[in-house]
């Protein structure tokens, strides 16, 4: 197999099989990898003209009712101090994030029913009438109506990463649950005209490079509109501590292929890259990614949303550190998005 043609079809519309994939993540030639970087910065600078979107997220709350594995905030961690943030001071967060330039926010937390189907609607209206910001819910698996009446509310987006398509891994590492499940809930979220963003870890303990590339692929038939992949990072308090990381260089090259195959696709260089080397964070942004996300709720709670440990370093405003990365994004030679940065699928399909 060429590999060198093979990156160039894929280019041009092919669409590799499982066992091509795996030949692009497991050639380490470094004239190969630049190859390969350089043809996903290509694809990104033609569909997404060298802008990166910088997304808000507000981290809500650390309560979780699952048990993944790999998961800091998973049930059984009574190490954790837990966090709630009321409607109102998720609203107040949203509010400032808006002041200060940003036109997407991502809702995240851990599988909390606290917040009822009636308490995320309201924290969604009241965002809603703040100004024209996108939404994306990350919530994990609900109910069929929950995600019915939350788009109807004006949720835009949601994302739920499929993690790993292993299912004997999934089901491994999700006692709670099973991967049909999360392909159910993915499948439903479409039909519901969300936005899907899906993704998956890079050196999960048990997986191959064989179920990487099948879980580029499954990103691709399920025809997603954004993608988050990241490395596998241990954490203390769970049945994973003692387990090695995942590769970076992986994960970036996994982000590279995902980029020449699903050219539309947003790809965030994932805060998990950015925590183990922040050298990693930049590189991803001219190997095929095209957004990040920034924290942006309060540092206290920050500090409890610990799905893997990370260095928060000092403390700065919202405004500050939208700023920082705004300054990083302009001197690697890149722009930011001013708008919300909806999917151009999603655009192109209105
Ligand atoms: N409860 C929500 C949000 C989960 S946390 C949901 O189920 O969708 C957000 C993401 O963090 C997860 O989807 C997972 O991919 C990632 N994550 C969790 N623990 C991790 C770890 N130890 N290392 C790397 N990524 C992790």
């Amino acid at each position: 197999m060429n590999i060198y043609n093979l990156i160039d079809d894929i280019c041009q519309g092919y669409t590799p099989t499982k066992e091509e994939v795996e030949a692009l993540l497991c050639t380490y030639e470094p004239s190969y990898n630049s190859y390969l970087f350089s043809a996903a910065q290509a694809i990104t600078k033609k569909y997404h003209d060298n802008i990166i979107h910088i997304r808000g997220i507000i981290e809500f709350s650390n309560y979780c009712r699952c048990s993944c594995a790999y998961c800091g905030l998973n049930a059984a961690n009574k190490k954790l101090k837990r966090y709630r943030m009321e409607p109102k001071e998720i609203v107040e967060t949203a509010k400032e994030a808006y002041d200060a330039g940003y036109r997407t926010l991502v809702l995240q937390s851990g599988e909390d029913l606290w917040y009822t189907r009636e308490k995320i609607s309201e924290i969604i209206k009241g965002i809603k009438s703040i100004g024209d910001i996108a939404i994306t819910l990350s919530v994990g698996e609900r109910d069929y109506e929950d995600y019915k009446q939350w788009r109807k509310d004006g949720a835009d987006r949601f994302l739920l990463k499929h993690e790993t398509i292993n299912e004997n891994l999934y089901n491994k590492l999700h006692t709670h649950s099973n991967l049909e499940n999360r392909i159910r809930c993915l499948n439903n979220l479409k039909e519901l005209g969300y936005q899907v963003g899906d993704g998956f870890m890079v050196g999960l303990p048990g997986q191959t490079l064989g179920d990487i590339a099948e879980d580029i692929l499954f990103l691709n038939r399920l025809d997603v509109d954004m993608a988050g992949i990241g490395p596998f990072i241990p954490h203390p308090h769970t049945e994973l501590k003692s387990a090695e990381a995942g590769s970076n260089e992986m994960t970036i090259k996994a982000v590279a292929i995902t980029r020449l195959i699903l050219k539309k696709v947003h790809l965030p260089a994932t805060t998990a890259l950015w925590t183990l080397n922040t050298e990693d964070g930049k590189k991803a942004f001219d190997s095929g990614a095209n957004v990040v996300m920034l924290k942006v709720e309060p540092y206290k709670y920050r500090r409890l949303y610990e799905i893997y440990p990370k260095n928060l370093g000092n403390e700065n405003s919202i405004k500050q550190e939208r700023l920082r990365m705004e300054e990083l994004i302009l001197s690697l030679g890149k722009q930011v998005a001013q708008d919300r940065g909806d999917s151009i699928k999603f655009l192109e399909g209105q």
